[in-house]
C-alpha cells in the first residue's frame, strides 16, 4: 500500500503519468479551500493628505478620480495626489454619486450640494442647501444616500428628502417624520421606502404609493435593481429580501451572511452584487447562480463599495481605497493568511496543504476560525521538500537532515550534513528516494523492516548544489545543478555506488551562461537542459539546441520546466511564466499579480499554484478577462507666472492661452490610475520648444521658463503598469511679441522709417540742388569776373607791350611798329618823316655818383620833358632802350624836327634834372621811299657825330654828310 500511495503522491508532484487510483483523498486534495481563502490582486491606495482617517463614501468620476467621503470633506485621488475639499461647514461627507459630467453630488452633515471642477481644472464645492438650513431648525443632520437619475438628484436624510433639478436649478423638499428607508432606481421611475408604511414612487411632484407590503416595513438600508422588475434588498433585521414582479420575498441564499452585517451593496457587472461587510471581506453574489464568493481584503470594517469603472471593485475601510482586480485570472494567499518566507515546495498531503520554505513548514489548518496557514514544529531550519510516502507518512527535507514524518510529527533520519533540497522517488523502484543535495546524491530506501528504511548512498563528491534530478534509465542518473552544468551519474544496481561522472561541458553540445547553472526536465520522454544561454536537448549522445517554438520569449533565462499529468508544459523563471499551448510557447500576464520571485509550483488539473515570496498564486484562466486599461491621463492644471502672480489657466478652450514673454508656465498631469502611483510613467512635449518626448519618468509637474515669443503645443503621454499609453488633449499656448515685435508693429516701424528715409532723402536732394545751383551761378559770377579780369589782363597786357615800364612812354615793341606805320603813311601820302634818336650824356657817371635809383628817376623825368616838347599827336615819343629815347615826327621836315629837338636839349639842360642830351636827327623826304632802318642808321650816326662834337647838341644827318663832306 505505502508504495502505491507514495507513487500517486509523486505523479501528483512531479507531473509526469499520472496513474489515477482510487484515492482522491491524497491526489485530489480539497481544492476549494485555497479558492475561497485567496483574493484577487489588490491595491490599497490611502490618502495622504492630513484628515482624521474616518471615510463614508466613495465613488469614481468618469475619469477614474476618486472621491473619498471624509468626516472632513471631499477627498480626491487623481491617480497621483490626494486633496481635500472641506464642506463650508466643516462637517463630515457622509454620501456622494456621480452626476452627468463630472459633477460629484455630495451628502454632508446639514449640507449637500456639488463638487466640480471649474475651468481651470480646480476643484470647487458648490452648496445647495443654503436656504434649507434656516427652514429647517435646528437642520436635517446627515444626508445618508444620494441617488442621481437622468432628471434629477436625491439627497436623502432620516426625515427629510431634497429633490434637485439641475436644469432648473429647483430644489422641492419632502418630510416624514416616520423616517426614510432605501432610494432605488427603476428605469425612469424613482422609489423610496416611507418605514411603517411601504414603496412610494414619485409620480409628478409627488411620491405615490407603490408597494405598500407588510416586507417593507421594516428599515431596508439598500435596494439593487438587478433586472427588470427584479430587486434585491437588505433589511435592518438582517433578511435579504428579493422583488419579483410584484412579489415580495425573504430569501436565504447559502453562503451570505445576515443582510444587516453589510454597510454598502453595488451592481458592479450586470447579475452581480458587490457587499461591504463588517468583517473586512468583500462578498460577491452572482445573482443567477447564487455562487457567493468571499475576499477577506481588510482588517477593518468595509464601509463602502462600489465598481470601479475600468475592471474590478473600489472598497473603502477607513484608512483608504481598496482596488481588488476582479475578475482576475490570479488570486493569493498571503502573508495576510499567516503565510511567511520564500516558498521551496508547495505540496498537498492527505486532504491537507503544505507550503514549505525558509520561514519553515508551513500547514493550512482550521483554526478557531478561519483557515490559516501556521508553522509546524517539524524543524527550525528551512524547509525544502515534502514527499508523501502514504496517507501518513512523508519524509520531509530541511536545511540539515532528513525526516521521517508520521501522525504530523517529524523525526530525523539522516545524519546532521545530508543538506537534503529535492527528493524524488525513482522511476523504476518503488522502494527508492532519490535526493538531490547541496553537495552530491543521495538515495534513501524504504525497508519494511526498518521504520526508518536506510540510505543505499550517500555521495557528496560534486560539491555544488543539485537543484534537479531525472532518473532516464535504471542507475543513470542527470543532475541539474547550480555552477557544474549538467552532470550524468551512473549507479551500480543497488545504487550504492556512483560507478561512474560525466561532466557536460560545451563539448557535449551545451553552453552555459556565466555561472555554469543549469535545470533539468523530462518532457515527451526527452531530457531538456535549460541554461542562461538556451534550452537544450539531449540526443542520446550529445545536447544540441532544443527547437521547442519559444526561442523568441524563452531565452536568456534559466527555467524550471514541468509536464503536467494531462500534458501540460509549463516553464517559469523568477518573474515569467509561460504555458506550452499547441506547440507554442505563450508568456501569462502577471501585470497586477503582488508577488516576489515564483519559486515553486503545484500543477494538478485545472488548479494551477505557484510559490513566490509569502505568497501562493493561484492561476485559473478561465475566470474573465478584464480589461484594465481605459482611463487615460488627465491635465489637472495649467499656471502662469510665479510666487504671489502664479495664475491658473482656463483648461480646454477654444482659442490657444496666453503666456507672457519670458514667463513660466507649469503643466500638472497625472493619470487616474488604481494601481500604485510609481507604476504609472509620464513623458511630455512642448512643441515649439522641443521636437521630441523626453524620457519616460515620474514627473507630474513640469514647468518651462523664458519662452521665446510664438505658438506652443502641450502633450503628456502616460504609460500604465500594464503599458497602456494614454494622452491628453494637446493644450496650445501662446506667448506674445512683444508690442514692438507684433507684425503690425512692425509694419508702422517699416512705414516710419521709409518715410524717414524719404525725408531725409529729399531733404538732401533739395540740399543739394540748392547747393549746385549756388554753385553754378558762384562759378558763373567767378567765370565772369575772370574773363572780365582776363579781358582786363589782355587789355593791360595788349597796352603794356608798347608801353615801357620805366617811363611810361611807349617802348621799343611800339617805336618799331609805329615808325613802320609812319613810313607807310609818309610815303603814301608824300609827307616827310623825321627820327630824332636821343641820348642823356654820361649817365653812367650819373648813375655812378647818384646812385642807380635816382638815374631811374631822372630817365622818367627825361622822358616826361621830352614828351612835352612834342607838338603834335602823330609825334610818338618811345624809349629806345636804357637811356636812349626815340621820337618819330611824322609830317615833320628837317627844319621842323630840328626845331623839337633844339627845344628838347634845351628844356632838358634848363629842367634842373642835372643832366643833358644829345640827339641826332634823320629826316625823309616824303616824295621817296623811306627805308626805316636807313632811317634810323642816319640818326644814330648823328648821334654819334653829337657825342663827338661835345654832347648836348643836335645834329642832323645832313650835317653829317656836310661834316663828312
Ligand atoms: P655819353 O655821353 O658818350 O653818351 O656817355 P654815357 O655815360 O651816357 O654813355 P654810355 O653808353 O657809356 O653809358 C650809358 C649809361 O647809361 C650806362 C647806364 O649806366 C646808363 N643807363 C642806361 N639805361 C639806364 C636806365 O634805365 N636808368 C639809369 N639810371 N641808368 C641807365
Ligand atoms: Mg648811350
Ligand atoms: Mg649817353
Amino acid at each position: 500500500m505505502t508504495t502505491v500511495f507514495f507513487l500517486t503522491a509523486r505523479v501528483c508532484k512531479v507531473m509526469m503519468l499520472c496513474l489515477v487510483i482510487g484515492h482522491t483523498g491524497l491526489l485530489c486534495a480539497d481544492t476549494g479551500i485555497l479558492q475561497r481563502l485567496a483574493v484577487p490582486p489588490l491595491t490599497v491606495l490611502s490618502p495622504d493628505v492630513d484628515v482624521y482617517p474616518r471615510n463614508h463614501a466613495i465613488v469614481q468620476g468618469q475619469n477614474g478620480y476618486l472621491y473619498v467621503g471624509n468626516s472632513e470633506g471631499v477627498l480626491i485621488y487623481d491617480g497621483e495626489n490626494w486633496q481635500r475639499i472641506p464642506m463650508p461647514n466643516g462637517k463630515l461627507v457622509r454620501s456622494l454619486a456621480i452626476g452627468p459630467d463630472q459633477r460629484v453630488y455630495v451628502g454632508g452633515y446639514d449640507g449637500f450640494g456639488y463638487v466640480e471642477p471649474d475651468v481651470t481644472g480646480r476643484m470647487v464645492y458648490h452648496s445647495l442647501a443654503d436656504d434649507f438650513q434656516q427652514l429647517r431648525e435646528p437642520g436635517f443632520a446627515d444626508i445618508w444616500d444620494l441617488l442621481v437619475t437622468d432628471n434629477a438628484v436625491y439627497f436623502k436624510a432620516v426625515s427629510d428628502l431634497f429633490r434637485y433639478d439641475p436644469d432648473t436649478g429647483e430644489i422641492e423638499l419632502w418630510q416624514y417624520e416616520g423616517r426614510f428607508g432605501a432610494l432605488l432606481a427603476d428605469k425612469d421611475e424613482v422609489y423610496v421606502q416611507f418605514r411603517g408604511q411601504g414603496i412610494k414612487r414619485y409620480q409628478q411632484g409627488e411620491f405615490e404609493p407603490f408597494q405598500m407590503l407588510p416586507q417593507w416595513h421594516e428599515q431596508t438600508y439598500d435596494l439593487i435593481r438587478l433586472a427588470d422588475g427584479h430587486w434585491l434588498g437588505n433589511r435592518r433585521d438582517g433578511a435579504w429580501l428579493e422583488m419579483r414582479q410584484g412579489k415580495v420575498s425573504v430569501i436565504d441564499i447559502p453562503g451570505l451572511p445576515p443582510g444587516n452585517e453589510f454597510f454598502d451593496l453595488s451592481l458592479v457587472a450586470p447579475g452581480v452584487i458587490a457587499m461591504a461587510n463588517k468583517d473586512g471581506a468583500i462578498y460577491i453574489l452572482e445573482w443567477h447562480t447564487r455562487v457567493v464568493r468571499r475576499f477577506e481584503i481588510s482588517n477593518d470594517v468595509l464601509l463602502g463599495v462600489t465598481g470601479a469603472r475600468n475592471g474590478g471593485i473600489l472598497a473603502l475601510n477607513d484608512l483608504g481605497v481598496l482596488h481588488i482586480a476582479w475578475p482576475s485570472p490570479w488570486q493569493s494567499i498571503d502573508a495576510r493568511r499567516g503565510l511567511r518566507g520564500t516558498v521551496y515546495d508547495i505540496e498537498n498531503w492527505a486532504g491537507q496543504w503544505f507550503a514549505l520554505g525558509s520561514a519553515g513548514a508551513f500547514s493550512l489548518s482550521q483554526g478557531a476560525g478561519e483557515p490559516v496557514f501556521s508553522r509546524l514544529n517539524w524543524s527550525n531550519h528551512e524547509a525544502w521538500d515534502l514527499l508523501p510516502l502514504g496517507p501518513s507518512k512523508a519524509l520531509f527535507a530541511d536545511s540539515y537532515r532528513l525526516h521521517m514524518v508520521e501522525h504530523q510529527q517529524a523525526r530525523t533520519i539522516s545524519h546532521g550534513a545530508l543538506y537534503p533540497r529535492i527528493l524524488k522517488p525513482s522511476r523504476f523502484s518503488d522502494k527508492r528516494v532519490l535526493i538531490g543535495t547541496e553537495l552530491g546524491v543521495a538515495v534513501w530506501v524504504d525497508e519494511a523492516d526498518k521504520a526508518d528504511g536506510y540510505f543505499s548512498l550517500d555521495w557528496d563528491g560534486l560539491g555544488t548544489l543539485v537543484q534537479s534530478l531525472v532518473e532516464t534509465a535504471v542507475g543513470e542518473i542527470w543532475l541539474g545543478t547550480a555552477h557544474r552544468g549538467v552532470v550524468r551519474l551512473r549507479l551500480d544496481e543497488d545504487y550504492g555506488r556512483v560507478v561512474d561522472i560525466d561532466y557536460f561541458d560545451t563539448s557535449g553540445g551545451i553552453e552555459y551562461g556565466i555561472d555554469g547553472e543549469a535545470k533539468l526536465a523530462w518532457i515527451d520522454e526527452n531530457l531538456i537542459a535549460s541554461t542562461s544561454a538556451g534550452l537544450f536537448i539531449f540526443n542520446g549522445n550529445v545536447f544540441e539546441p532544443w527547437q521547442s517554438g519559444g526561442e523568441a520569449i524563452l531565452s536568456g533565462q534559466i527555467l524550471t520546466m514541468i509536464q503536467t499529468t494531462n500534458d501540460e508544459v509549463w516553464a517559469y523563471s523568477h518573474n515569467r511564466l509561460y504555458r506550452r499551448f499547441e506547440q507554442q510557447w505563450q508568456q501569462i500576464s502577471m501585470t497586477g499579480v503582488g508577488r516576489g520571485a515564483l519559486s515553486s509550483h503545484w500543477l494538478h488539473k485545472d488548479l494551477r499554484v505557484f510559490g513566490a515570496n509569502s505568497t501562493l498564486l493561484f492561476y485559473q484562466p478561465n475566470a474573465p478577462k478584464v480589461n484594465r486599461g481605459g482611463f487615460e491621463v488627465q491635465l489637472n492644471r495649467v499656471l502662469r507666472g510665479k510666487g504671489e502672480s502664479e495664475q491658473s489657466m482656463p483648461l480646454y478652450i477654444d482659442t490657444p492661452q496666453l503666456v507672457p514673454a519670458n514667463g513660466r508656465v507649469v503643466f500638472e498631469f497625472a493619470l487616474p490610475s488604481l494601481h500604485p502611483p510609481e507604476t504609472t510613467l509620464y513623458r511630455a512635449r512642448l512643441s515649439g520648444f522641443e521636437d521630441e518626448f523626453g524620457a519616460w519618468g515620474r514627473a507630474t509637474r513640469i514647468s518651462y521658463s523664458q519662452l521665446a515669443p510664438g505658438e506652443y503645443r502641450f502633450d503628456v503621454q502616460a504609460r500604465d503598469k500594464a503599458g497602456n499609453i494614454s494622452a491628453i488633449e494637446p493644450f496650445d499656448i501662446t506667448v506674445p511679441y512683444p508690442w514692438y515685435q507684433t507684425w503690425q508693429a512692425k509694419l508702422i516701424w517699416t512705414l516710419l522709417i521709409i518715410s524717414l528715409l524719404w525725408l531725409v532723402i529729399r531733404y538732401l536732394v533739395q540740399y543739394r540742388t540748392r547747393a549746385l545751383a549756388q554753385e553754378k551761378s558762384r562759378l558763373k559770377r567767378m567765370v565772369a569776373e575772370h574773363t572780365r579780369e582776363l579781358a582786363d589782363a589782355n587789355r593791360k597786357l595788349e597796352s603794356m607791350a608798347n608801353v615801357d615800364g620805366l617811363t611810361g612812354i611807349a617802348n621799343r615793341r611800339r617805336l618799331d611798329s609805329y615808325l613802320q606805320h609812319c613810313a607807310l603813311t609818309s610815303q603814301e601820302r608824300g609827307r616827310p618823316l623825321s627820327v630824332l634818336l636821343i641820348d642823356v650824356d654820361h649817365f653812367k657817371r650819373f648813375n655812378d655818383s647818384h646812385g642807380h635809383v635816382k638815374g631811374d628817376a631822372v630817365l622818367r623825368d627825361v622822358a616826361m620833358l621830352l614828351g612835352e616838347c612834342l607838338r603834335r599827336s602823330e609825334d610818338l615819343l618811345a624809349r629806345y632802350g636804357g637811356e636812349e629815347f626815340t621820337a618819330i615826327l611824322p609830317g615833320a621836315d628837317t627844319e621842323t624836327a630840328l626845331s623839337v629837338a633844339q627845344s628838347m636839349r634845351e628844356h632838358v639842360q634848363q629842367s634842373g634834372t642835372g643832366v643833358t642830351v644829345s640827339i641826332g636827327l634823320a629826316s625823309a623826304p616824303g616824295n621817296q621811299l623811306i627805308n626805316v632802318q636807313g632811317l634810323i642808321d642816319l640818326a644814330d650816326k648823328a648821334l654819334y657825330q653829337a657825342k663827338n662834337d661835345g654832347r648836348n647838341r643836335v645834329v642832323q644827318s645832313d650835317d653829317i654828310r656836310a661834316s663828312a663832306g
